[in-house]
């Protein structure tokens, strides 16, 4: 399956070795590495990217998430060019970055007051710092199985094997991957998603230590894992009684599942909110904010006798609120909010991942296509998907196969990793979907059934 698209991305090849020389893996992220080389973009334009060999491919990857208008908006990009010729970054604030978070206080039902970030890595680390300064306590909680950026507090109970992870009614905590400290570890307490009993009781036990949980509204850490009926109001009503704050990572669902974000959608409100991807539509926004009460333990009792800048929770950084950023996601959530975006890709998500189930079932592979609105997964099994353990049923080096003839025959399919989602965007069409799906069935027909 690789040699198909091995023959037609020689100058990427080349490229490759080029670029190992400089970056491990020759990548400038450890997602974007895959057997037996990447390829390289050169160039975005709308539903598509086209590699430095000039092929085309019809993009669902959409940069894991960001791209919701399309590459290369117009309006955006206007808004970006005209950014560029009027400033750049000052240590002093700008008014296009304050324009920026009204319009994420004004969309967003949980966030009264917001930091700007650059990427959702930043916006979860400072967000688990708040919550811990407001609520004096510790420890955080949150799902196996998902990730919430890459600090070493988020990178817990992440990709974990079985043996590793123990009992599911009370999953260890481990690290993902090395160089991140055993106390660390100690501060995070992991649960499964999705099951109510073993959640509370993990929860009630911690509760004296537990300053928050972080959780994804619909778990795309793992694909697609959709929450069960009553399980967010569930935990919202747990940690208001237990005083733990509720952030919701909506970094992968804000502002795509909805203009107030995945909350708009489930009718449940956390204490605070992190985004970041479809915030900017391609450019680094990212964010966090929250309750006004909560938002406020940044802010330094100017009375304190002990230095001003650590007698509160810190949030500082020479990019925040970057101008360029902020005017390419005031644009950004200006479209969405006024424009037909969603009815336009969540009717389009659709009929991509309802086509997807329909044309594997006919191609004879046992699938399960999982998806909300314009974002979805597709599991190589037939298993029924709830949890981060259940999506190990499913066949990831069939996947891998499956996107790899769907490579080559010019549809990313989000990218080869079994983990990772895709999306539809607004430039997208019917007559794009009809293709995607009529190289989706070839792909699913070539892929060996065992
Ligand atoms: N949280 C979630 C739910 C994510 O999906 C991601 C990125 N995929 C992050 C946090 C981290 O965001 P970033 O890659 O911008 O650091």
């Amino acid at each position: 399956h690789a040699r198909l698209l091995e023959e037609k991305t020689s100058k990427s090849r080349e490229f490759h070795r080029r670029a190992s020389n400089v970056t491990p893996l020759g990548v400038e992220s450890n997602v974007r590495s895959f057997d037996p080389y990447p390829f390289y973009i050169e160039e975005t334009d709308g539903s598509y990217v086209y590699d430095m060999d000039d092929n085309e491919y019809l993009d669902f990857l959409l940069a894991l998430g960001p791209i919701i208008l399309g590459h290369g908006h117009p309006e955006v990009k206007e808004a970006v060019k005209r950014q560029v010729e009027k400033s750049d970054l000052t240590a002093t604030p700008q008014p296009v970055a304050i324009e920026f978070m009204e319009k994420v206080c004004e969309m967003v039902p949980s966030i009264e007051s917001v930091r700007m970030a650059n990427s959702g890595t930043e916006a979860t680390m400072h967000a688990l710092r708040v919550a811990r300064s407001y609520t004096g306590k510790e420890k955080i909680a949150k799902p196996e199985g998902g990730y919430a950026g890459a600090h070493d507090y988020a990178l817990q109970s992440v990709y974990a094997s079985e043996e590793a992870l123990g009992p599911e009614e009370e999953p260890n905590t481990v690290s993902y991957g090395t160089g991140i400290p055993d106390a660390i570890s100690e501060t995070v307490v992991a649960f499964p998603f999705n099951d109510k009993e073993a959640t509370e009781r993990i929860l009630r036990k911690h509760a004296d230590d537990m300053a928050a949980v972080i959780i994804e509204p619909v778990m795309f850490s793992c694909g697609c894992l959709k929450p069960r009926d009553g399980y967010h109001e569930f935990l919202r009503e747990l940690t208001d009684e237990l005083d733990i704050v509720l952030i919701w990572d909506e970094v992968m669902t804000g502002f795509r599942l909805g203009p107030q974000s995945a909350q708009g959608r489930f009718g449940v409100t956390p204490d605070m909110t992190t985004f970041a991807k479809a915030a900017g539509a391609g450019y680094q926004v990212a964010g966090f904010g929250g309750r006004r009460d909560i938002m406020e333990e940044i802010v330094p009792p100017k009375k304190k006798e002990a230095s001003k800048w650590n007698s509160s929770a810190f949030h500082g950084g020479t990019y925040n609120g970057h101008p360029v950023a902020a005017a390419a996601g005031l644009k950004t959530l200006e479209i969405l909010d006024e424009r037909d975006v969603y009815e336009h890709i969540d009717r389009l998500g659709d009929r991509l991942f309802n086509g997807l189930q329909e044309v594997a079932d006919d191609a004879g592979l046992a699938v399960n296509v999982e998806h909300i609105g314009s974002m979805g997964q597709v599991y190589m099994t037939d298993h029924d998907i709830h949890s981060y353990r259940d999506t190990w049923h499913a066949n990831t080096d069939q996947f891998a196969d499956w996107w790899l003839e769907a490579a080559a025959d010019g549809v990313l399919f989000g990218n080869p990793l079994q983990g990772e989602r895709f999306f539809t965007t607004y430039t997208h069409t019917d007559e794009q979907i009809d293709h995607a799906l009529e190289v989706a069935e070839d792909a699913f027909r070539a892929v060996d059934h065992q």
